[in-house]
């Protein structure tokens, strides 16, 4: 083995488990570093209080008088528990998120000192926002936006910070951040499913999304990532052969988790705690080394800041640990990726599911009302929704092993598929009363109130109905949920609101009563959105076969499923429900496409240097050896060594071949790179994609096929098996 894989190895197989004092019952600790209801009724005047539960839930605004208390409160209770600085806490567009620290110290005429934080701090601050990608909105010469404060998320203690969650958006008002849009979505969401649960009762008045997602990620020892350099800096294997023992046995998932990594976990818990992130389920994935970590499901916004804040905990907490965590899709070739699940679903101001079909056949009429119409939205923008999660990285994972691929549909088993078909013969128009009474009684009163059959799920779909919310499951492990929760939220928003016209005229111009009027309705979305409906094995060419006979979309790569953002249509959705103006659609596309082409060309340049400063050496001293064995050979056995050293002889032509297939692959890469270059946009994506990614996995073919070959005593690299088996 190689002195820098052995002393990797030496390092991690000597490191135990870190031992993790849990002091205090989980209980105790939750939320104990955030400015919660709690803590604010013990800091807050009461009418601070009132005032910020009305910002949060009827989306009042807080004025300066009252921001000011805020701050001063928020800023005593952060004192108290150990807060030195604070930070204005947002997600640019580079998907993570960002924090400048200021301190609450300042000092006044030099010798005096106090600590310091007012409402004007609290609201708004001017990061230097030049350097965060705005995609044209703002010339840098006049790189001015702020950050405005978010009450709907609480403020928190990081370490020794009080970060304050905030948007982050132009002068000029165009939002620079991922959490803008989402806001924007998720009122309209609110506004749209309120109207349509005014049906069912007069006084509805509000309705939340809710996201639960789960994290899926690697943990690898951090002395063997750092041995290599594709892990290091494209966060995955760009090349490496398969190790004999994968995931064939599925013996790692559900298993017994790991020591260090069960302290790591521990640990990452009572953090997380802290930060009021319900984290309730761990387990180990399929993969080895596999695992995944998801909390109780809450508000959408709240859920998409808690998976942003999770992460950063994860990559800190795991530096402790001497782990690091891998989030990308497709950190290794031959087995399972990682995804990050989205479950979504909407509940109403008493926190009733309305995703889950209730006790009467009027909850199980407004069950159906919302099942419907998320089917016919999906139906409408099944391309919306697949851009949505298109990234460079998750490219990798759509589509293989354990993926769903990249075409929508949605699943929603055998019994909901029966009541559907059921509605769909409805009569038209006004019901007779038996018919009424038959609907009651035997298609929605058939609704059975739990809808939760695990034999009925199905892995394979991209959008799946799992007994009272939908599971979107094509999103990948490192991405903000902030992208497709926007998304999401806004064609149902706006389906939902098509869906109340629809429904009004027919009880004002047809005479219909209200719930004859909905099944008319309902009924002709069953219909109108069969094709996005399906049940059987979304991983088989069949249904690829299958879904280009419906028309629905395949988009196999990231330019092509980004172009749909700024088609008409999504401009004119996303303008009509107030979450997107065209110019920030275009800005978002050209940043989209940017980051794309950055990580392609990255994977692109560590590759050529890997293969030509790691792998071609290595094969070059392990051939001079064979020479050297062949021309010992030849001086004792004369000719006779053509025999004897036959198979040193072949090898050395084998690797003669693979040394030259890479440097002429390298410099054919290396040139298209550069004809991409001279592009930008969605050019230069495209030429990323289709010209220069194809020889990645030529060249790495040769690489591994060296590395079966090379003396294990020399390659630098540490394998696969190492990286994987390694606890
Ligand atoms: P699985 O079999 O997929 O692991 P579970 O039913 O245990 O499924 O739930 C998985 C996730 O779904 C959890 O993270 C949970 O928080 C989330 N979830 C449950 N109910 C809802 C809901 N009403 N809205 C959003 N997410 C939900
Ligand atoms: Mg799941």
């Amino acid at each position: 083995m190689s002195t820098i894989r052995f002393a990797a190895l030496q390092e991690t197989l000597n490191r135990k488990a870190l031992k993790v004092e849990e002091n205090e019952k989980r209980s105790v600790l939750f939320g104990k570093n955030v400015f919660n209801k709690h803590a604010m009724q013990q800091y807050l005047t009461r009418s601070a209080y009132e005032s910020v539960m009305n910002a949060i839930e009827k989306g009042t605004k807080i004025d300066r008088k009252i921001a000011d208390q805020v701050a001063v409160s928020m800023k005593d209770w952060s004192i108290s528990r150990g807060a030195t600085h604070y930070t204005h806490w947002f997600q640019p567009l580079t998907g993570a998120t960002a924090e400048k620290h200021d301190a609450f110290f300042e000092s006044i005429n030099g010798s005096l000192a106090m600590e310091k934080f007012d409402g004007e701090q609290l609201v708004q601050q001017e990061p230097d926002a030049s350097s965060f990608p705005n995609g044209g909105i703002r010339n840098t010469f006049e790189a001015r936006g702020y950050t405005a404060w978010d009450p709907t998320s609480p403020a928190f203690i990081y370490e020794t910070t009080l970060c304050i969650p905030t948007i982050f958006v132009a002068y000029t008002g165009e939002a620079l951040d991922n959490k803008t849009p989402l806001l924007r979505a998720l009122q309209a969401v609110d506004t749209h499913a309120t109207a349509v649960c005014k049906y069912f009762d007069k006084n509805a008045s509000k309705v939340n999304a809710t996201l639960g997602w789960e994290q899926e990620y690697f943990l690898i020892d951090d002395a063997l990532a750092l041995s290599r350099p594709d892990i290091l800096l494209t966060g995955r294997t760009l090349l490496g052969h398969l190790s004999a023992k994968g995931q064939q046995l599925d013996d790692h998932y559900f298993g017994s988790i790991p020591a260090r990594a069960m302290s790591f976990m521990q640990d990452l818990e009572q953090e997380c705690m802290l930060l009021g992130i319900p984290l309730k389920t761990r387990h180990n994935e399929v993969a080895p080394n596999q695992f995944e970590v998801a909390p109780i499901f809450e508000e959408a916004n709240l859920a998409v800041d808690h998976n942003s804040l999770l992460m950063d905990v994860m990559e800190k907490v795991s530096r402790r640990h001497k782990f690091k965590v891998l989030f990308h899709e497709k950190p290794f070739a031959g087995i399972n990726g990682s995804g990050k699940h989205n479950n979504w679903s909407l509940s109403n101001a008493d926190e009733t599911n309305l995703l889950s079909p209730g006790k009467t056949p009027m909850k199980n009429l407004q069950f159906l009302t919302f099942f419907v119409n998320t089917i016919k939205a999906v139906h409408e923008y099944e391309e919306l929704l697949r851009a949505s999660i298109a990234s460079a990285s998750n490219d990798y994972r759509l589509g293989v092993n354990e993926a769903p691929p990249p075409i929508i549909s949605v699943f929603i088993g055998s019994q909901l598929s029966g009541v559907l078909d059921d509605l769909e013969n409805v009569t038209k128009g006004k019901l007779s009363p038996e018919e009424k009474t038959d609907l009651k009684l035997n298609i929605i009163g058939k609704i059975p109130e739990i809808l939760l059959d695990n034999t009925d799920r199905n892995r394979t779909s991209a959008f799946a109905f799992t007994g009272n919310k939908f599971e979107f499951r094509a999103v990948g492990a490192q991405s903000n949920c902030a992208t497709p929760m926007t998304i999401l939220n806004t064609i149902i928003a706006k389906q939902l609101k098509d869906f109340k016209i629809e429904v009004d005229a027919l009880i004002e111009n047809k005479n219909l009563k209200k719930d004859e009027a909905i099944f008319n309705i309902l009924r002709e979305y069953i219909k109108a959105s069969k094709k996005i409906r399906f049940e059987g094995d979304g991983y088989g060419d069949a249904w690829e076969k299958e879904a280009k006979k419906r028309s629905l979309s395949n988009h196999k790569n990231t330019p092509e499923a980004l172009k749909v953002k700024v088609s008409k249509k999504a401009v004119s959705l996303f303008e009509e429900m107030e979450v997107m103006s065209k110019v920030e659609l275009e800005a978002r596309y050209e940043i989209d496409l940017e980051e794309y082409t950055k990580r392609l060309q990255i994977e692109s340049r560590v590759l050529a240097d890997i293969a030509k400063n790691h792998v071609v050496p290595t094969a070059i001293i392990y051939q001079n050896t064979l020479l050297e064995n062949t021309k010992n050979l030849k001086e004792i056995f004369g000719d006779d060594h053509k025999v004897i050293a036959k198979e040193q002889i072949e090898l050395i032509m084998t690797i003669s071949n693979h040394i030259t297939e890479i440097n002429a692959l390298t410099i054919k890469m290396t040139n298209e790179r550069r004809k991409a270059n001279k592009f930008n946009g969605l050019k230069s994506a495209e030429v990323y994609c289709n010209k220069v990614k194809p020889f990645f996995e030529q060249i790495r073919y040769h690489c591994d096929k060296l590395e079966t070959m090379v003396d294990d005593n020399l390659w630098p690299l540490t394998k696969y098996r190492e990286l994987l088996f390694t606890r």
